[in-house]
């Protein structure tokens, strides 16, 4: 692994693309498609703009490694691992089970230790605790002092990364009225609505069932600004049965999108649900004529077996 110092690559902003679609446009609702999904070949979209932030600071603080949470198919510790290979960062990946140490590597955990993660799994109980404070200086002090990043990579850090997201929107040549992203712990829709600036919208479409994620989008936003920020809202009804539940309908509705649009597939976790809710919306006339809406693709498809489990472990990330 290369431990390059030196300055971190800043993309350019990612496009933003009108698409036809006679569901929206039969109801005055311009589509656009904000390509987050382009930001950067190996670390995608948001994953990227959380995680930069968290980077830089670790890396001026003098840690030489991140350390941070997930499950078996946790597609937060693919980033992590990612942006510890792309960044010289060593990363150490604290996997929830430890049943499954001895086993085989699923498909997301070899694409973990293969961009050098270091896995340290351990039981139910065990990773219950990683919030809690002395279990992380047990670990910080057992790994080598490295810098910590919550489950979900969601920190003041990452929601400051992802104001930039709104930045992008905000100065585009064609500012959308309404931005839409998929929520998974809400930091990057917390970071859109304070990005949006005034006079613009954010809505949000949780992919995971009940997990009280209005409370914490506002508790990221306290923390990341000392209070709320911009115009944003929840519409929980698109989650299809919880995280990484894909039903048929879902999957066909994918597959129809992409084909209307000409693209090579739409990610089935997060992506096709948002865009699924924004079609439903649309039909519903929740979005007045005239309005600009545009929808964040913040992943790329990716192989089945890594992307949608078929006996899930975890409930989330
Ligand atoms: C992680 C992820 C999200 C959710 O981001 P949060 O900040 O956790 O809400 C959305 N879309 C994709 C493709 C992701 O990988």
């Amino acid at each position: 692994m290369t431990r390059a110092p030196g300055p971190l690559p800043t993309p350019p902003p990612s496009p933003l693309q009108e698409v036809r679609d006679e569901r929206f446009a039969r109801h005055g609702v311009r589509l656009l498609l904000k390509r987050d999904d382009l930001l950067h070949p190996e670390l995608i979209g948001n994953k990227w703009r959380k995680l930069m932030p968290n980077v830089r600071a670790a890396r001026a603080a003098g840690h030489r490694a991140l350390l941070t949470f997930g499950g078996a198919y946790s597609g937060h510790l693919r980033a992590t691992a990612a942006a510890g290979r792309i960044t010289g960062l060593a990363t150490i990946g604290v996997v929830r089970g430890d049943e499954l140490a001895g086993r085989p590597l699923n498909p997301s955990l070899a694409r973990c230790a293969a961009d050098g993660m270091r896995l340290h799994f351990v039981s139910r109980a065990a990773y219950r605790l990683r919030e809690d404070p002395a279990h992380l200086a047990a670990l910080r002090a057992r790994f080598g002092d490295p810098y910590l990043v919550p489950e979900g990579g969601s920190n003041a850090l990452a929601v400051h990364g992802c104001t930039e997201l709104g930045r992008e929107l905000r100065e585009a040549a064609d500012p959308p009225d309404v931005a839409a992203v998929a929520v998974g712990t809400g930091g990057t829709l917390a970071g859109l609505a304070a990005g949006l600036g005034p006079g613009r919208r954010a809505l949000g479409v949780p992919v995971l069932k009940g997990a009280g994620l209005a409370g914490r989008v506002r508790a990221l936003q306290e923390e990341a600004f000392g209070g709320p920020r911009g115009d944003w809202r929840l519409d929980e009804r698109f989650h299809h049965g919880g995280y990484a539940r894909v039903p048929p309908v879902l999957r066909e509705f994918a597959t129809d999108f992409a084909g209307r649009h000409g693209l090579p597939g739409i990610e089935v976790i997060y992506v096709a649900k948002l865009l699924y809710a924004l079609t439903a919306l649309a039909g519903e006339g929740a979005f007045a004529p005239g309005t600009t809406l545009a929808a964040v693709i913040t992943g790329v498809p990716g192989p089945e077996t890594v992307m949608n489990p078929i006996h899930p472990t975890t409930e989330r990330t």
